[in-house]
């Protein structure tokens, strides 16, 4: 509808900024493809969708830069199969991105107002297979554990020990982990039979993960 040859211009672009990025696996180049970062970026803001940049969101939150959730999803290896559960909905983007890929994904955040206008642009992209919740996605979500894949982009001092539990034997958790909100490292988490194996990724920077329900406006 509004695909002007600059708007397809710019996707091209985004999407070649994303493989020189380090984002070249390619089901997640291809869900990327499909999900319009356009949708999920209001107001001022909505004319930089296509630009590899971190932008501000409602509730004083952001939407991540483009190839981290492109590198995050691919990091996760996600499967057809795999139900995935995401702390920290924001925009919604990232949680859109994994349900090209995954059978289903389960998104919290702790701002309703950002699970209420994820969910307008879930429906209007007829995506059935992504369930939101609002409460602090650090207790995950123990009616509907264990998760094959846990995501978390929000930075925690450590990975919570209820998502921990809540990952299958064989699990994969990605998440951004640091001191301070300036230094955080994006590690991955395997679940062993025997123990949790971890390996850290890159250098990122993440809004913190809070505790406790927002209040909004
Ligand atoms: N994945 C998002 C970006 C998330 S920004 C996207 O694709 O747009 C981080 C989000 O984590 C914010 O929306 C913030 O409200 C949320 N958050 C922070 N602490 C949280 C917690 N304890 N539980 C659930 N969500 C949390």
């Amino acid at each position: 509808m509004n695909d002007t040859p600059s708007v397809a211009e710019r996707k091209m672009q985004f999407l070649f900024t994303l493989r020189s990025r380090g984002v070249t696996e390619a089901a997640t180049l291809e869900a990327m493809e499909k999900v319009d970062r356009g949708d999920f970026v209001k107001g001022l803001f909505a004319e930089r969708a296509y630009e590899d940049m971190p932008l501000p969101i409602a509730c004083g939150q952001t939407i991540s830069q483009p190839s981290v959730v492109g590198l995050m999803t691919q990091a996760l290896k996600v499967e057809p199969r795999h139900r995935v559960l995401e702390v920290g909905t924001g925009s919604g983007y990232q949680a859109a991105v994994l349900a090209q890929i995954a059978r289903r994904v389960y998104t919290i955040d702790r701002h309703p107002r950002l699970v209420r206008e994820a969910e307008v642009v879930f429906d209007k992209m007829k995506l059935g297979n992504v369930t939101t919740f609002v409460g602090d996605g650090s207790h995950g979500l123990p009616d509907q554990a264990p998760f094959d894949r846990i995501i978390v982009t929000a930075a925690a001092e450590d990975a919570p020990g209820p998502l921990l539990a809540q990952m299958k034997i064989g699990g994969i958790m990605v998440l951004p982990v640091g001191q301070s909100d300036t230094v955080q490292s994006l590690i991955r988490v395997h679940r062993l039979e025997t123990g949790y194996d971890y390996e850290e990724l890159r250098p990122v920077r993440f809004v913190p993960l809070v505790e406790g329900l927002a209040k909004d406006e």
